[in-house]
């Protein structure tokens, strides 16, 4: 009796597992070929596998919007004064685009930093802009090792899909060490931003936009489009009508 009840309940087992396996391999094949297709927890974490594969190569955007154009480093559209580079969870940037810290910016932002220590706002000269390809692999895989890759995608870019890899974003801190947070200092530069050619990238109400929760500190130069920008109430994807939210998969 104990025997034979073991021989069923092994087999039982070894079945069950052999069927689970099975069907856990068929469906994310599945999905994975349909990519519009909801991701259970399962899927997302055997898609980490093959997006570290696809982020080491040039990346390729399935549906590229008209007004958007690619030249092999970094997706862009014509702004009305200059090209504006674009970065977000449908436009990756190439590993290889590595153009440092845009020197125009960020003399725009010592200026702006200056500015609000004038006016008394705890700002910090120090400040976190560029970050390479390399640099911000490191970063996401620390967040996913720490907090898992659900909840690491909710508040850091995936490697070549952070806007600092393009050398225009930079993120103000507070002379505590914080990010910028304040609701005065917050608000003046929702106000004052463009006047040295900066957007609040990722704003309140416009998560399914930008793909990102607000971030009242990350400053994304723009240039004199900048005015335009901030007094439209616009998002940047929802200003130029390009593609943004999240990732696909
Ligand atoms: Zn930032």
């Amino acid at each position: 009796m104990k025997y034979s009840t073991l021989l069923f309940l092994t087999a039982a087992a070894l079945t069950l597992a052999a069927c689970s396996s099975k069907q856990d391999t068929g469906g994310s094949s599945q999905e994975q070929a349909a990519s519009s297709s909801p991701t259970s927890s399962q899927s997302s974490e055997n898609n980490s596998e093959d997006n570290k594969a696809q982020v080491s190569e040039n990346p390729e955007v399935e549906n590229v919007d008209k007004t958007v154009s690619y030249n092999g480093s970094y997706y862009s559209v014509a702004g009305k004064y200059d090209e504006i580079v674009i970065a977000n969870k449908h436009y990756p940037l190439s590993p290889s685009y590595n153009p440092g810290e845009n020197p125009t910016a960020k003399s725009e932002l010592l200026k702006l930093i200056a500015d609000m220590q004038a006016q008394g706002y705890a700002i910090s000269d120090q400040y976190s802009g560029f970050r390479s390809y390399d640099s911000q692999t490191g970063l996401y895989q620390n967040y996913v090792n720490q907090d898992g890759k659900e909840a690491a995608d909710r508040y850091s870019a995936r490697p070549g899909y952070s806007e600092h890899q393009t050398g225009l974003a930079f993120d103000l801190i507070d002379s505590s060490g914080n990010l910028v947070q304040e609701a005065g200092a917050s608000q003046w530069l929702l106000d004052n931003a463009y006047k040295y050619g900066f957007i609040v990238r990722y704003q309140a109400g416009k998560e399914a936009s930008t793909g990102y929760m607000p971030e009242s500190w990350h400053l994304r130069y723009i240039g004199k489009e900048a005015k335009e920008i901030s007094d439209s109430g616009l998002s940047l994807e929802e200003y130029y009508g390009f593609t943004g939210g999240d990732y696909t998969e």
